[in-house]
């Protein structure tokens, strides 16, 4: 028996304009697509961003539904709609943001572990890392890989 443990690594900043240029726009745009979530319940807007190795970038917002569990995260709006557009295309990042009564949420937006296991995926089938940059006002992370959200996703034995 041995103890084993994961080293999560991640970049903060304190605010947008210390990120990398292509980081900026990715967050800009994933601001601009919580303006359009649809969510009548929470109030709680999420935007998207996904940028694809092509160039392209692919946003997405929460939609909710009164039948709760039928509503989808930004995430996977944003993910699946770039899968459905670009299927063969690697994604190489993903920002998060959340705007609540009018305000960007300071501090980043986590996903919730649904969105993470889909990241991981996408990220498999691509073949390469996904940067992860979770967006808040007054604190922002960027993760280099999907595994550094959700260390033991699950995988079928053999699945590509
Ligand atoms: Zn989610």
């Amino acid at each position: 028996m041995k103890q084993c443990d994961f080293q999560i690594r991640y970049t903060c900043y304190d605010q947008l304009d210390e990120l990398p240029g292509h980081y900026v726009s990715l967050v800009n745009s994933a601001i601009e697509a919580a303006g359009d979530a649809y969510a009548p319940y929470s109030k709680y807007h999420v935007g998207a961003s996904v940028l694809l190795e092509n160039g392209e970038i692919i946003t997405g917002n929460n939609q909710e539904n009164a039948a709760y569990p039928s509503g989808l995260c930004a995430e996977r709006v944003a993910l699946f709609y770039a899968g459905s557009r670009y299927p063969e295309v690697a994604v190489r990042a993903i920002a998060v943001a959340a705007v609540r009564d009018g305000s960007v949420q300071e501090e980043p937006v986590t996903p919730c572990g649904a969105c993470r296991q889909v990241l991981f995926e996408k990220e498999h089938r691509g073949g390469k890392p996904i940067e992860v940059i979770l967006y808040g006002s007054k604190k922002i992370l960027v993760l280099q890989q999907s595994t550094d959200l959700l260390p033991l996703p699950f995988t079928l034995d053999g699945a590509d």
